[in-house]
């Protein structure tokens, strides 16, 4: 996976303020590798890599995470903001009927997707649906549609033998004016591979009955082949949309990046099986997370982001540098650990942490701990919290009564402190929180 082989780079990476460029090619190299696993076609995975190189050169590093868990964030962050950033839904807002017209090639899941559509529209949307086959190629083709309606509850348009793809769909619309259905929706027939015939004919439904969403289905395990269907597609007709279906098998859902960057059109839905029910709205840091495959290093980078901010964090970079680092520091580092879900789950979060995490368990240092320590460190005077050597024994027995602790566990923390700002240089080295927890361990 991306995490195992980001390892190598990730140990390359660490302990540093900012990203350089020779980091963030050496870290870019496995991304490529990882979205061309994903099954991203290649042109898309190179626009893609050379736009979030450009972006990560120069990022700062935000800390108590490492360099290569920031760039897994950046490349994360730009993939969602190319799957498209928020999820869509359907734009139906045109005088009904509104048209959906499906296309794809054939056996992509256009039928089964119409279906589907239609099933949420009626009990999600509570709209009127109608739906009509003119795929006249396959013979049982507008039966399957049929025989789909009946099970979800959703007209279809009756079938007339020997009519053509235009003629039904001028007859469907109709029929959906006169009977006042919100959505009509025109599952069309494909091919095994796009050709003139095929292209002609949807053309001429799509100026036949001028559709308010045209959607491209698309296999997602098609993978690289899937570019060029888009391709030609989003040539000749205006899309508004994509789906991609069997996202419930293997696929890793670079199809998805692929999709989204040849048509510049959002994608929609994502099918999820062969049930009526399976059908999703695209969630685009789902996919992401999907593609990359590092969706832990991105939460665990998200809350450290979320939790540290910047100006104090700045802050205690100096205090490190100049080897100041006092009570005030120390318990604003163990906030700042109970706020990202204390040590264990920052541990478990984070790649090639177990055995470390294993230590600090044995060591004690559980959320408890954190709140204890907290606690001694507020029963401190603000003098002695800026200058811990003043703590004599009368000192630590009235904190630790304080606290509702002993003065072994003080000296526990004072003897913490006292190797944390010994080994300061270390720990900057090492990033912050790393450091602390290896401290502990
Ligand atoms: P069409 O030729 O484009 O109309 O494709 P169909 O709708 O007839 O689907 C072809 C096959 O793919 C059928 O067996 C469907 O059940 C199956 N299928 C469609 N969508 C999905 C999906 O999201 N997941 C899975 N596993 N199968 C799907
Ligand atoms: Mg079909």
């Amino acid at each position: 996976s991306l995490s195992d082989r980001l390892g190598g780079v990730f140990d390359k990476l660490r302990g540093r303020g900012a990203l350089n460029e020779a980091d963030v090619r050496a870290a870019m190299r496995e991304v490529r590798i990882a979205l061309l696993e994903a099954d991203v076609a290649l042109p898309v995975a190179k626009d893609f890599i050379a736009k979030v190189t450009q972006r990560a050169i120069g990022t700062e590093v935000t800390k108590s995470v490492t360099p290569g868990q920031q760039v897994v964030k950046i490349v994360n962050d730009e993939l969602v903001a190319m799957l498209g950033g928020e999820a869509e839904g359907l734009e139906l807002g045109v005088a009904p009927p509104a048209v959906i017209m499906m296309v794809g090639l054939q056996g992509s899941g256009k039928t089964t997707t119409t279906a589907k559509i239609a099933r949420r529209l009626k009990t999600k949307d509570g709209k009127k649906v109608l739906m009509a086959s003119l795929d006249v190629n396959r013979p049982a083709a507008q039966e399957q549609l049929r025989v789909l309606g009946e099970q979800v509850e959703v007209a279809t348009l009756p079938i007339i033998e020997g009519q053509q793809p235009t003629e039904i769909a001028r007859r469907a619309l109709q029929a959906a004016k006169l009977q006042g259905f919100d959505v009509l929706m025109l599952d069309t027939a494909g091919r095994l591979h796009v050709d003139e015939a095929l292209m002609a004919e949807m053309q001429a439904v799509a100026a036949a009955a001028n559709p308010a969403e045209a959607l491209l289905v698309v296999d997602a395990l098609t993978g690289q082949d899937a570019v060029n269907v888009a391709t030609n597609f989003s040539e000749r007709m205006a899309l508004t949309g994509v789906v991609l279906t069997r996202m419930d098998g293997d696929a890793r859902g670079g199809a998805a990046l692929s999709m989204r960057a040849v048509t510049g059109k959002p994608i929609k839905f994502v099918g999820t099986g062969e049930k009526v029910d399976a059908l999703d709205a695209f969630d685009p840091s789902r996919v992401a997370g999907r593609i990359l495959g590092m969706g832990d290093v991105v939460s665990l980078v998200e809350k450290a982001s979320e939790s540290v901010d910047a100006d104090a964090a700045e802050a205690m970079a100096k205090k490190f540098a100049k080897g100041q680092f006092d009570m005030n520091d120390l318990r604003q580092q163990l906030a700042q650990m109970q706020k990202m879900g204390g040590m264990g789950a920052m541990m478990s979060m984070m790649p090639g942490l177990g055995k470390m995490k294993a230590q600090a368990e044995k060591a004690g240092a559980d959320d408890k701990l954190l709140k204890r320590m907290e606690a001694i460190i507020l029963s401190m005077t603000p003098k002695e919290r800026g200058r811990p050597q003043l703590l004599n024994a009368k000192r630590k027995i009235r904190i630790a009564n304080g606290a509702g602790t002993t003065v072994q566990e003080v000296n526990r923390l004072l003897k913490m402190h006292k190797e944390m700002s010994g080994a300061m240089k270390k720990i900057k080295k090492m990033g912050g929180l790393k450091g602390f927890a290896k401290m502990l361990g």
